[in-house]
């Protein structure tokens, strides 16, 4: 059943056994997979069905002085489907080293095993309609796909590893026949949660008691529930907590100050150059489909066994088309590309625009620039025209989108994309400010960073892919030592990929949720989001997070099923 909180009476009570906040991709996972559990489930959405950007303000915040961040607004969307509205669809399970203890990551280390969290990622494929659960050229394509790189094949850089594409599913319209007819889950949208109350006295927070919202300033509805979700995605999430301070200084959760720190994303960057050799060596370049129809990319991945032996941190390299900004690549479909930018999402130009600034000395745009990026397109015309008739098919018609367009490199030659894990670093976080939104709820400032050792080791897996290439003899790397350090030290980080601000460790001094994601000390309080990952990956964090909210959705059920088992008998005393 659909809501809307604006119909409510201001002061209305809502009652439910569970209650999810937040109806992103954690959430709406979360309550499609309790719909037939026997719980009546409220999931309050402080969006509406469709994008509206009036209600985009909660999301303003501030970046702190000398971090590289995005504004906070960028990369999320308050609306029924969250992030998902524009994502890019790239599904990626974490690795097993991902979850282990490594001496050489500090804090590194799940409370949860590998297989705890593999068993859900199957399930969470379907959610993302990102077909099999299955990842490598031999599982995933059929028998004689050809290989990465002809010929290349090394201990230390993994090269049949693939990354699978979602259609790209909006969550928000995949979901909502489904939950509008589900009679035990009520969505309430344009409704805005804005604290916590617990139990407990000053110091002790105790179970949550009820949830303050609003449906607009100064329009408050009350939710009582049995347990609460907080689904709100990795920035909001320690922003609520943070938010509900009354009976814990520093917010709900936080005994080890870990709340709001340890904030990663990824570190991005465009980095050396691949040169096939000779420059005609077959490459796996472009999209395959699998046979469940599903676009996949090949990428290459550090082994786990050159990550213990070098200590690095887990990191990918995908081969990128030619700098699109610079018409030397002759291409015309880049060129094109490249003259109609402005039409493409503000992100991804942001994306350009960073890699631009990186290559500036590389290129003067004078009218030269301009008129040899026109010539490729009159040149390359019929190209352009077949590459726009396919766009047309493949990307704006088709329900399953081709994620973006790969151009084959006229020279063999390809800058590498790369993707790095970051380590959990305390100074890496996000913090309230003195600010207020709309609602009241305090703004948000962004400090991220990137750490020294995520830049040594960056600096460190490219020399590793440079001696694995070339121990190969199918590829050359090549990138300039005097100067990868400044290089990669300008990564950017990934938009979109929120993680780590609410830790998960077993003991509430190394973290704030627990293994089953129960905030500590909060016990009838759940997250479900990046922010409980303590440790990042190199991999696009959705598929994870919908992993894990449907564990959590298995958790809740055992529990209430306990609940309501009768209690056991008690056994009459021998006297
Ligand atoms: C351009 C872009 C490309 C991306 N590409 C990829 C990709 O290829 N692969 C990948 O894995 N990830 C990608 N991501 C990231 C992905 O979108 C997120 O990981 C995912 O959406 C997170 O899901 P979530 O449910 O945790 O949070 P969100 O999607 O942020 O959803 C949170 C929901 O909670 C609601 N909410 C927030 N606060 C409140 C409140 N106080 N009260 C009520 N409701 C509230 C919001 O309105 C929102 O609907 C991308 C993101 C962007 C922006």
């Amino acid at each position: 059943m659909i809501l809307d909180a604006l119909s409510l009476a201001p002061g209305t009570t809502l009652e439910a056994d569970l209650c999810i906040v937040g109806g992103g991709a954690a959430g709406l996972s979360l309550a499609s997979a309790l719909e037939d559990s026997g719980l009546s489930v409220l999931l309050l959405e402080a969006g509406g069905r469709k994008f509206d950007p009036r209600q985009q303000d909660g999301l303003q915040g501030s970046v702190a002085p000398g971090s590289s961040h995005s504004p906070p607004h960028m990369y999320r969307r308050r609306v029924l489907g969250g992030a998902t509205a524009i994502w890019g669809g790239r599904c990626v399970p974490f690795d097993p080293i991902d979850l282990e203890a490594r001496d050489w990551v500090e804090r590194s280390g799940w409370p949860i095993g590998w297989d705890d969290l593999a068993a859900y990622y199957p399930a969470a494929q379907v959610h993302c309609e990102a077909g099999a659960y299955a990842y490598d050229v031999g599982t995933a394509l059929p028998a004689g796909a050809p290989p990465t790189i002809e010929g290349f094949s090394d201990p230390d850089l993994i090269a049949d590893r693939l990354e699978r594409f979602s259609r790209p599913t909006d969550f928000g319209k995949s979901t909502f026949a489904r939950l509008t007819a589900a009679r035990q889950v009520r969505i309430l949208l344009n409704a805005q949660a804005l604290r916590l109350v617990t139990e407990g006295a000053a110091g002790q927070a105790g179970p949550v008691q009820r949830l303050e919202a609003a449906s607009a300033p100064g329009r408050g509805l009350t939710v009582r529930a049995r347990r609460y979700v907080l689904a709100t995605g990795g920035l909001e999430v320690p922003r609520l907590l943070m938010a509900s301070d009354e009976s814990r200084r520093g917010g709900l959760g936080n005994e080890s100050g870990a709340l709001g720190r340890y904030y990663m994303c990824h570190a991005e960057n465009t980095l050396g150059r691949l040169r096939l050799t000779p420059s005609n060596r077959p490459v796996a370049l472009d999209f395959e489909v699998t046979e469940d129809g599903t676009y996949v990319r090949r990428k290459f991945g550090l082994s786990a066994a050159a990550q213990r032996r070098e200590g690095l941190l887990n990191t990918i390299f995908r081969l990128h088309y030619p700098l699109i900004a610079d018409p030397a690549h002759g291409s015309g479909v880049l060129s094109a590309m490249y003259l109609v930018k402005d039409a493409i999402l503000p992100e991804y130009r942001r994306k350009l625009a960073t890699i631009e600034i990186a290559n500036r000395g590389r290129m003067v745009r004078d009218s030269r620039f301009w008129l040899s990026h026109m010539a490729n397109v009159v040149k390359d015309s019929p190209g352009v025209l077949k590459f726009g008739q396919a766009w047309l098919r493949k990307r704006t018609f088709a329900s399953r989108k081709l994620p973006f367009v790969v151009v084959r490199s006229r020279d063999g030659s390809y800058p590498l994309d790369v993707n790095a894990e970051q380590v959990p670093n305390a100074d890496s976080r996000v913090t309230l400010t003195g600010e207020r939104d709309a609602y009241g709820l305090p703004r948000l400032q962004v400090d991220w960073r990137l750490h020294r050792q995520d830049i040594d080791s960056l600096v460190r897996s490219m020399r590793v892919a440079r001696d694995a290439f070339a121990r190969s003899g199918t590829a050359t790397l090549t990138f300039d030592d005097a100067t990868i350090e400044d290089e990669v030290r300008a990564s950017t980080p990934v938009g979109g990929h929120h993680i780590g601000t609410a830790r998960m460790a077993e003991s509430p001094r190394d973290g704030v949720v627990d293994a089953h994601c129960a905030v500590h000390g909060v016990p009838n309080l759940y997250v479900a989001s990046a922010a409980v990952f303590p440790t990042s990956s190199h991999a696009n964090p959705t598929l994870t997070i919908v992993a894990l909210a449907l564990r959590l959705a298995d958790h809740l059920k055992a529990c209430a099923a306990r609940e309501a088992a009768p209690a056991p008998k008690a056994v009459p005393e021998l006297t």
